[in-house]
């Protein structure tokens, strides 16, 4: 039996780092509803107890309140776990144009040391949540997962890409398996970061302007969390390599004018004046046009439903209605 034949047929307890955050405490509420034994190990520095509080009476659910650079700690919440799904991180793109040190610190040093955890404790199967930010600003669009050279143009892309380049050499040397995700942007229920975040808080101090960053023709690819989580469990159950790794967005794009209009609608507002700050960039390190190929994802069975403007108006709906 392959490594992950065995994988598939074991991986029950099921250890999720960053599992109080947006992406994570979605991937906690779907490995919940298929019956694992879930751990989730988070600092909660962007995390909230709200957003997995309805799982903490259940006998099959542990929350550790913990930092991945506590690699002690670590090593003991790692014995017995069959897979990781490595979520946390800071996802601040924008952070590593003033704090040089975050990303280096909370990506990929946190990232070594569960590598550590994971290889003193034999377990054998590593999910990591990347991002479009590895390909930098790909000359090729819908972007390949074979494209490169790969050039982030960001502190936190690099650190995702260092990360990638860890998990990938330690599935070698020391006999593991991992499936590596590089997101387009992805939005939904408990967002806490982002462009919708961004422009719905906005809105909400000054309902009539808003300020976008760069010249609001930034064209993105956008997809529900829901339609994320559904992708990652889909690649999961159905690739076998020692390292898998799938782009994951829709397969279109949309611009920030356009999600500020759809906002202003949902809010129910009207003349609202939009300003830019101007430039083809929203700040030091945004790629203008992202859109991800995932030809690699459909040929394995998986396409997504939503486009990047159902995806956006959905999350624009439900994080209205929270901040009401
Ligand atoms: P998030 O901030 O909501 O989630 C991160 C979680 O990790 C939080 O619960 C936080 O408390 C926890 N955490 C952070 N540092 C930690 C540490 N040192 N020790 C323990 N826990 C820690 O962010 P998100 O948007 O849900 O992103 C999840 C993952 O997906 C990240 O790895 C991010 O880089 C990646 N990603 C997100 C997007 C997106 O559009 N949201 C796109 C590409 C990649």
């Amino acid at each position: 039996m392959d490594q992950n034949t065995e994988c598939k047929s074991k991986t029950n307890r099921v250890l999720v780092t960053g599992g109080a955050g947006f992406i994570g405490s979605h991937i906690v509420d779907r490995l919940m509803e298929n019956g694992n034994e879930v751990i989730v190990f988070d600092n909660l520095s962007s995390g909230k107890i709200g957003f997995i509080e309805h799982h903490l009476d259940k006998p099959n659910f542990t929350l550790i309140k913990g930092d991945l650079l506590e690699a002690e700690k670590l090593e003991t919440v790692c014995q017995g776990i069959d897979l990781v799904y490595h979520v946390a991180a800071n996802p601040d793109v924008r952070l590593g144009a003033v704090d040089t040190k975050v990303h280096f610190d909370q990506n990929i040093t946190a990232t070594y040391n569960l590598l550590e955890a994971m290889r003193k404790s034999d377990v054998p199967n590593i999910v990591f949540t990347s991002t479009s930010t590895v390909y930098g600003e790909a000359t090729i669009i819908p972007t390949p997962e074979e494209y490169g050279p790969l050039i982030p143009i960001s502190l936190y892309g690099a650190s995702k890409l260092a990360c990638e380049a860890l998990i990938t050499s330690y599935c070698h040397t020391f006999d593991m398996n991992s499936w590596i995700f590089r997101f387009a942007n992805i939005i939904g229920d408990r967002s806490t970061h982002g462009i919708i975040f961004d422009f719905i808080n906005k809105l909400k101090i000054n309902s009539e302007q808003l300020e976008i960053l760069g010249d609001g023709r930034q064209e993105k690819s956008y997809l529900h969390v829901s339609e994320c989580i559904d992708a990652i469990l889909f690649a999961v159950k159905n690739s076998r390599d020692a390292v898998n790794i799938f782009n994951v967005g829709s397969d279109d794009t949309i611009n920030p004018t356009r999600i500020g209009e759809i906002i202003v609608e949902e809010m129910g507002l009207e003349d609202v004046e939009f300003t830019y700050t101007g430039g083809k960039r929203g700040w030091k390190g945004d790629v203008p046009r992202m859109l991800l190929g995932i030809k690699k994802l459909k040929g394995a069975g998986w396409c997504p439903d939503y486009s990047s403007e159902r995806s956006v108006r959905e999350a624009v709906r439900v994080l209205v209605e929270a901040s009401l």
